[in-house]
């Protein structure tokens, strides 16, 4: 196992990718990253600041395509690829189209796969869709699975996978670890600061115009405070946002950040809003108060350990929840929990270890 690709589509596989092969080529592996092009522009910036530049950068997206198209777009130019290549081993990363076409095309050549963030589950299809199908088909393909807990794993074994089960924590919080080691701290602000991210597509509509309203109404019973909201260029989430929020003079809509500075804006953060599945890992490592504008999580653990609160997108429910933990510090200080339910920091090496312990 010396020869190892990396497929990379979107920017959260980018960050949870990016200490994997760092630590590969460290450790003298001869590494090929690809990327697909799901998400170049915001991923690029990222790969260049952990030094990594893609060997082969594809483009897979076209205008008004569909699922269908960009599936089978990546598995056409990607074969390509691995049939010139052929590593000992692929990577992919979590539920896109591109980690699910890439296992795809991998098991096609017979070529082993290893998947990173294996064993999330909702278990419910269509949501979200279509990332859960896309998680079980990897996990059904893949030949090693790094699973970032225990209950990751369970859900693993739940559906027949017996072997080559690793849990190892997630990488992202590597990927967090490192950046933050490589920037200085950034000023606090004098008002109680509110992080927030919201552009899943089960938040589309409705849910996102209650979810506006409640962090509108945060704002309004709370003088001390201020919104931070980098805002997804979806024109579903984007204009309505800018509707509803824009002349608030607390609230900042701004572009979505870079991963560094969006990492520096999370440590700064008093807490943070968000239906992000990345994000819902990073807050508890870094001791935030999170609230998930999600109905049902992949991510239990955080809920379970009590560093995380499920609020949907329940206006009522956003506005109490987020009221107590700006004025109650009791409540605020039972998320500071010294519990990081999504890995220490430290997934890369666990994982390469086991790489390597698998020889030739
Ligand atoms: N993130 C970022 N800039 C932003 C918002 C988020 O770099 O403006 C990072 C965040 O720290 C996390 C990742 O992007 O690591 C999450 O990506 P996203 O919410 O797109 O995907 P998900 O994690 O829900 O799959």
């Amino acid at each position: 196992m010396n020869k190892l690709l990396f497929c990379i589509g979107t920017r959260p596989e980018a960050i949870k990718l990016a200490p994997l092969i760092l630590e590969a080529k460290k450790r003298g592996f001869t590494t090929t990253v690809v990327t697909t092009g799901q998400h170049q522009e915001l991923l690029e910036p990222f790969l260049n600041f952990f030094s990594i530049a893609p060997d082969f950068r594809l483009n897979v997206l076209n205008q008004g395509q569909s699922l269908s198209g960009l599936t089978s777009k990546i598995i056409s130019d990607f074969s390509p690829i691995l049939t010139s290549l052929k590593p000992d081993l692929v990577f992919t990363q979590g539920d896109t189209a591109t980690a699910f076409a890439c296992s795809l095309v991998a098991f096609y050549e017979k070529i082993a796969v290893a998947h990173i963030e294996a064993g999330l589950r909702t278990h419910d299809s269509y949501s979200p869709f279509p990332e859960e199908m896309n998680r079980q088909l990897i996990g059904k393909i893949a030949n090693y699975h790094f699973a970032p807990t225990d209950q990751a794993k369970e859900n693993l074994m739940l559906e027949g996978i017996r072997d080559n089960i690793w849990v190892t924590g997630n990488t992202g919080i590597d990927a967090l670890r490192i950046t933050l080691d490589k920037i200085p701290d950034s000023p606090a602000s004098n008002k109680k600061r509110i992080l927030m991210t919201c552009h899943r597509r089960e938040n589309h509509g409705a849910p996102l115009d209650r979810i506006c309203r409640a962090v509108r109404a945060v704002l309004d019973q709370h003088p001390d405070t201020e919104v931070l909201f980098p805002v997804h260029p979806n024109p579903n989430i984007k204009e309505r946002v800018q509707g509803l929020l824009g002349d608030h003079s607390r609230i900042h809509l701004v572009d979505p950040l870079g991963y560094v500075e969006f990492a520096a804006e999370m440590k700064k953060a008093f807490l943070i809003l968000t239906d992000s599945g990345g994000v819902q890992e990073e807050a508890p490592y870094l001791k935030k108060p999170i609230f998930v504008l999600r109905e049902t999580t992949e991510r239990p653990e955080g809920v379970s350990a009590g560093v995380a609160a499920l609020v949907g997108s329940d206006q009522d429910k956003i506005t109490e929840y987020v009221g107590r933990a700006l004025t109650n510090p009791n409540y605020y200080q039972s998320f500071q929990k010294s519990i990081s339910p999504y890995g220490d920091g430290f997934a890369s090496t666990k994982i390469l270890d086991a790489i390597a312990q698998l020889g030739k």
